[in-house]
């Protein structure tokens, strides 16, 4: 590929990191540049989303896809932060409420590429989004414990008393 002496040419280092082997690009091998989705991409992909019916009260006409999308590709960084912020908006199921609150979803997640963020939509704020996450995580742990619970008191009396310790996951 190339003579870089750091990766043999191939644009990436193998380490091993927290005990799991892992590529490491290369200062040699540079991300490839950001492909800004255009006004048109963004409008079919609304068009999907309208026909998906996902989302109550979506714009459902070619003009209003075109209104947003152009409004939209001041801020939508790359073809993958599109992809997510369509995921993101199905997955909420929450109405649209005009092109300001698609920017806000979108800040939610990803970068704004015309660097501007507005007041976050309520149930949107990032950290709403992962302490919401993590009730949810310890909501399901403490019914599996319950499970456990139930299911040792109507198991053999030996049982009791015997509660899998929940699963420890370490961010790393
Ligand atoms: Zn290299």
């Amino acid at each position: 590929m190339n003579g870089c002496q750091n990766c043999g040419g191939t644009g990436w280092i193998i380490r091993e990191v927290h005990g799991r082997e892992g590529a490491e690009r290369c200062a040699c091998n540079p991300l490839p540049a950001k492909i800004k989705p255009g006004i048109e991409e963004i409008a079919v992909m609304l068009g999907q989303l309208a026909a998906s019916k996902a989302i109550p009260f979506f714009p459902e006409t070619e003009l209003g896809f075109q209104l947003m999308a152009a409004d939209m590709s001041r801020y939508v960084e790359d073809l993958r932060s599109l992809r997510l912020f369509a995921e993101k908006l199905v997955q909420h199921g929450k109405p649209y409420e005009g092109p300001l609150s698609l920017r806000q979803i979108y800040c939610a997640y990803c970068t704004p590429a015309d660097g501007y963020y507005p007041e976050p939509l309520p149930g949107f704020e990032t950290e709403t989004l992962e302490s919401r996450h993590k009730m949810l995580e310890l909501a399901s742990r403490d019914r599996e414990i319950e499970q456990h619970r139930q299911q040792a008191l109507e198991g053999p009396a030996e049982n009791r008393g015997l509660f899998p310790l929940p699963e420890i996951k370490t961010l790393q």
